[in-house]
């Protein structure tokens, strides 16, 4: 006889461990990378043996607010992660820490509850497929394709940490340091299109680099993210000189009205993930008209369901979809392929910071994930399908531990070894 009875797990324990990895000298509007980046692993346990993977940022407020999340979903039902996201939303509406956000200034709208929910909506999802023996790309309503493509992230970077010796990507400050580091994406990795992250030199330089990068790579789609650092004036002088070379051009300008203003002068795409960063910015930014582009980020638009409802809104409004990165390891590598490959939305190669992430510093397997064109195989097993490697998690807890870094400071770093450094947009 067949068994219809409907069986019910529960969240048993939730850890959630903080870790630390090396990161080159990246630079950037606010500042640079320092030595280490943070980031958060969730492991959620339900009562039937079960383990769930999420990752997140790992700045100390953060973790607080993540710490009293998992207090309030203990004991509910991993399938139901719109209870488990109300539960959450309640906590974060009493939340009275400010900062924290894990984007060193450059992403501070997003909303809390969405960002502190996301890790968990992972981790719930990745029981569910292990539940259910299928993938979280078949939860999402099924993969498109089967592997998802990214782009290669260029940055301006000194050629190592100060007082330490040169890593292998040497130094990027110029055309040429830029076309090195360009190469080693394309011939390492297979990327078919590039991404600068600027706001760090004079606009005049970084166009040049553009111009630079679409000579030696004449097929590869080009993208150049200011992060706000160009007024409006500079922004439409600098995007009429890059019209047709540009895929798209990322938050030249802070804010809705001023990106909407340069919109309705360039003829370049605009894209953002710093002006559109939650669910409450996009009316303003449709009656403004401020994008073409939103670049989703499952870390604070509240998970990869919530994505998919950015995807709806998009789909309605016309915008199209790309993704954002930030520094990051296997767990969200895994997380953002299943988003990508079950949501069409997204049409351009998603960012991905990567290659910047020394092998042997992830928590998962080193063998995980393979790059190939540019692009990563969705995982066909049940789940996320990464698996959490426990010597790796301890040594990255270690160097967490044994790190004083305990909130992402890209300005704080810079001021170290350039005391006037002024953060402040715009620059130019
Ligand atoms: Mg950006």
């Amino acid at each position: 006889m067949t068994d219809t009875s409907i069986r019910r797990s529960r969240i048993s324990r939730i850890e959630i461990t903080p870790v630390a990895f090396s990161d080159p000298p990246l630079l950037n509007v606010v500042g640079v990378h320092e030595e280490v980046a943070l980031r958060s692993v969730v492991q959620m346990h339900t009562d039937d043996g079960l383990v769930g993977l999420g990752e997140s940022y790992g700045d100390a407020q953060h973790l607080a607010r993540m710490q009293a999340a998992a207090d309030a979903i203990l004991g509910e039902d991993p399938f139901n992660t719109q209870k488990l996201r109300l539960r959450v939303a309640e906590v974060m509406s009493r939340d009275t820490v400010s900062g924290g956000h894990g984007m060193s200034g450059m992403v501070t709208g997003s909303a809390t509850a969405d960002r502190v929910f996301s890790p968990f909506e992972v981790a719930a999802l990745d029981i569910q497929g292990q539940a259910l023996k299928v993938p979280v790309s078949t939860l999402l309503g099924g993969a498109l394709r089967d592997q998802v493509e990214y782009s290669g992230y260029l940055f301006y970077k000194w050629a190592g940490h100060p007082d330490q010796d040169a890593d292998p990507w040497g130094e990027a400050m110029d055309p040429e340091g830029l076309i090195a580091q360009a190469h080693r994406m394309v011939d390492g990795y297979g990327f078919r299109s590039l991404k600068l992250k600027g706001g760090v030199l004079p606009p005049e330089e970084e166009a040049e680099a553009i111009e630079a990068l679409r000579a030696e790579f004449p097929d590869v789609p080009l993208r150049l993210d200011p992060n706000g650092a160009w007024t409006v004036e500079t922004s439409v002088r600098i995007g009429k000189r890059l019209e047709g070379l540009l895929e798209y051009l990322e938050d030249p300008t802070p804010g809705r009205k001023g990106m909407a203003e340069v919109r309705r002068q360039i003829d370049v795409p605009l894209a953002t993930n710093m002006c559109v960063v939650s669910f409450a910015d996009i009316p303003e930014a449709i009656r403004e008209g401020s994008v073409d582009i939103i670049l989703s980020d499952h870390h604070f638009w509240g998970g990869l369901r919530r994505s998919q409802e950015l995807a709806g809104h998009c789909e309605t409004f016309g915008l199209h979809m790309s993704m954002h990165s930030n520094s990051h390891l296997g767990i969200s590598l895994a997380a953002m392929t299943h988003l990508a490959s079950a949501t069409p939305r997204i049409d351009y190669a998603c960012d991905t910071h990567w290659p910047w992430k020394q092998p042997d510093q992830d928590v998962v397997a080193l063998d995980s994930f393979t790059f190939d064109g540019g692009c990563v195989r969705v995982p066909q097993t049940p789940g996320l399908g990464v698996e959490l490697d426990e010597d790796l998690l301890q040594a990255r807890h270690e160097a967490y531990v044994k790190t004083d870094v305990r909130e992402r400071n890209d300005t704080g770093y810079m001021q170290k070894f350039h005391p006037n450094f002024d953060p402040s947009t715009p620059r130019w």
